[in-house]
């Protein structure tokens, strides 16, 4: 590790916590708090510690940068249209077999790509008892919904309790053949997959888990052992990747990622072309690009190591392979 860049016992929270530690300069202070002033900012120590420079793949998903502040014409606050597509707080329905239950909208750490960057924070959108009822009501009164996909924010830093008693109500629910949790806890803080935690994932209906993983060095040691721990319940573990420019936009960084996953019995499901949420433009790459590394990858790599790439389309016109 260079000169000034100290490991941390403590996640990161703050523009001071980010110069303390060397991850940002003092000259930058400035922009970064009026980046603070938009958009959470969460560093766990799982993952400061593969930080090695500011500009690394790890350091570049989650250290403030002033580009931040500027919105590209086509970007939008809400690149998905979630907001549109929700009949009651924390649901979105957009296809009519699958909806998406947002029971909070805190994370163990903020991505500086995130789609949902201007919902999520360490103080919004828990769901009220009220609201949770109000959610439940609506997927039992549509029959046509086969799966809930639990996501947020970061379901995972829920409570065991309150996790076990959301599973339960939804497990309830007759017509709810399978769940999912999409989460970044595996990686960010996999501590937190304790046995509480895996008591109240330990669940009859079929659940899977999508775990989003941008760069092999996230899998450290730790994160696959609190991967295999859900793996041990029965939860099979799907990867999800977004597309980055100077993260993984290479057919090694890509290909190491991949491989990595299967190694730790995980099936690389969606490789994510970047939403247009607002300042995320230092990290698009062109669907070409994307395109023309997964053509390359394609008989280097086993055939299970392929995910599929997608495009989640602006306005709420729901995902197509590219
Ligand atoms: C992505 C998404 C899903 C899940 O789609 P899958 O292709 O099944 O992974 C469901 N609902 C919404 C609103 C989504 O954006
Ligand atoms: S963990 Fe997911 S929801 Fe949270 S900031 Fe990162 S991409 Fe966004």
């Amino acid at each position: 590790m260079p000169d000034g860049i100290l490991p941390a016992k403590r996640t990161l929270r703050s523009v001071e916590d980010m110069i303390q530690s060397g991850l940002a300069s003092e000259s930058a202070r400035v922009a970064l708090s009026q980046v603070a002033a938009r958009y959470a900012i969460a560093i766990p120590p799982a993952l400061r510690a593969l930080i090695t420079t500011p500009d690394d793949p790890i350091g570049l998903q989650f250290i403030p940068h002033a580009a931040e502040l500027i919105t590209a014409p086509h970007e939008s606050a809400d690149p998905i249209a979630d907001e549109a597509l929700s009949p009651v707080p924390g649901i979105v329905h957009r296809y009519p077999d699958r909806a998406l239950l947002k029971p909070l909208l805190a994370c163990p750490v903020y991505c500086r790509f995130c789609f949902r960057r201007e919902q999520v924070g360490p103080d919004g959108g828990l769901l009220t008892d009220a609201e949770l009822t109000a959610a439940y009501a609506y997927l039992q009164s549509h029959k046509e919904i086969k799966e809930v996909i639990i996501t947020g924010g970061d379901p995972l830093i829920l409570s065991p309790r309150r996790l076990a008693e959301i599973l339960h109500n939804l497990s309830a629910i007759p017509h709810i053949e399978v769940l999912r949790i999409h989460t970044r806890v595996p990686v960010a803080d996999p501590a937190l997959i304790t046995n509480a935690l895996l008591t109240a994932l330990d669940i009859e209906k079929p659940l899977f888990i999508a775990a989003h993983i941008n760069h092999a060095a996230e899998l450290t040691p730790a994160a696959s052992a609190a991967l295999r721990k859900l793996q041990r319940l029965g939860i099979p573990i799907l990867g999800q990747t977004v597309l980055l420019a100077g993260v993984n936009d290479s057919e090694e960084a890509l290909g190491d990622l991949f491989r990595a996953m299967l190694r730790a019995r995980i099936k690389p499901y969606y490789l994510h072309q970047l939403d247009a949420a607002p300042g995320t433009a230092r990290f698009h790459v062109p669907p070409e690009r994307g395109r023309e590394i997964l053509a390359n990858l394609r008989g280097k790599i086993s055939g299970t190591a392929l995910p599929t790439y997608i495009f989640d389309r602006p306005g709420g016109l729901g995902k197509i392979p590219l």
